[in-house]
C-alpha cells in the first residue's frame, strides 16, 4: 500500500473519531523515553509509540526507538522519514499493535511543541515530547494536531504506577 493510500485511510478513521480524549501510558515506559533523551543529549531522540485504541482512549504499551534522520541541527527537531513511518507501521503489524503516535525531546528546551513540530505533524497521532536540561528530563507532555493542522492541544496523560492505578502525569 502507497503512503498517500495509508494516510487517506488514517485520514477517514481519524474523521470518525475526531480526538484522542486521554492518552494513558505505563510508568515504565514514560521513564524509558525519558531516559531515551538522556542519553541522546544533546541532540533529540525520537521514537514510536504502539498500543490499543480504547475507542478514544489510546493505551500506550510499547515504544521503539528511532534514529534522528536529521541530517541538520539535530538539537532542536526531530523528523520521521517516510521510510522510517513504514517501518513504524510495519512494528506495528508484526507486533498487532496500533501506532499511536511519536514522541521526541526537546534539549534545554521546553516541553511545547516547536513550529517545525506543528508544520511536520500528522492530526491524528498523539506526540509526546519530555524536555530535557542539561542532559536531565524534567517534563514530559502529550499533544495532538487539532483539526486544521493550526496548533496542538494538549492532552491528558494518565500514568500508570507500578501499583496499577492511573495518576494524570502533573501530580
Ligand atoms: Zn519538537
Amino acid at each position: 500500500m502507497k503512503l498517500d493510500e495509508k494516510f487517506r485511510i488514517k485520514n477517514e478513521e481519524y474523521e470518525k473519531t475526531k480526538k484522542i480524549l486521554m492518552i494513558r501510558i505505563k510508568e515504565n515506559l514514560i521513564r524509558q523515553i525519558e531516559k531515551h533523551g538522556e542519553k541522546t543529549y544533546p541532540e533529540e531522540c525520537c521514537g514510536i509509540m504502539l498500543g490499543k485504541m480504547n475507542g478514544r482512549i489510546h493505551e500506550i504499551e510499547q515504544i521503539v526507538e528511532l534514529e534522528n534522520t536529521q541530517e541538520e541541527n539535530r538539537r532542536r527537531r526531530f523528523l520521521i522519514s517516510p521510510d522510517q513511518y513504514m517501518k513504524a507501521e510495519k512494528i506495528a503489524t508484526e507486533k498487532k499493535l496500533e501506532l499511536l503516535g511519536f514522541y521526541h525531546s526537546h534539549p534545554d528546551h521546553p516541553a511545547i511543541p516547536s513550529a517545525f513540530d506543528t508544520e511536520h505533524a500528522l492530526p491524528w497521532f498523539a506526540y509526546i515530547i519530555t524536555s530535557v536540561e542539561n542532559g536531565k528530563a524534567v517534563r514530559t507532555t502529550a499533544w495532538q494536531l487539532n483539526e486544521t493542522r493550526e496548533r496542538f492541544d494538549e492532552q491528558e496523560l494518565n500514568v500508570k504506577m507500578s501499583d496499577g492505578v492511573f495518576q494524570p502525569s502533573d501530580s
